[in-house]
């Protein structure tokens, strides 16, 4: 699989509370109380759930659903609406 590119704008890790997945990540204000505010990344990086993990969560649960590119878009979509309700929320 393609490497899907994340450029570690953070959003994803400061909305988990719109996942049911991750609810016991929620440090209360739906960020993720694994993710390092400073820089953006995530403390537990190498060991985090395959939620957070687009490869590894398409090889164990969405192979038989999309194709590679089709998951890759999904994911590439999900960030673009992220970071426009972002935008629009300046
Ligand atoms: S919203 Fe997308 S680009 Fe931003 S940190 Fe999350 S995965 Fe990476
Ligand atoms: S575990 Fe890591 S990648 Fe997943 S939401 Fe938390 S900080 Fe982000």
């Amino acid at each position: 699989m393609k490497k899907f590119h994340c450029d570690c704008c953070g959003l994803c890790c400061r909305h988990i509370n719109r996942s049911n997945l991750l609810t016991d990540f929620d440090r209360g204000d739906g960020v993720c109380k694994f993710l390092d505010a400073s820089t953006n990344l995530c403390t537990i990086y190498s060991d985090r759930p395959d939620c957070c993990n687009v490869e590894r969560g398409y090889q164990k649960y969405f192979a038989d659903r999309y194709t590679e590119e089709e998951y890759l878009r999904l994911n590439y979509d999900a960030c673009a609406k992220l970071k426009a309700e972002s935008f629009d929320n300046r």
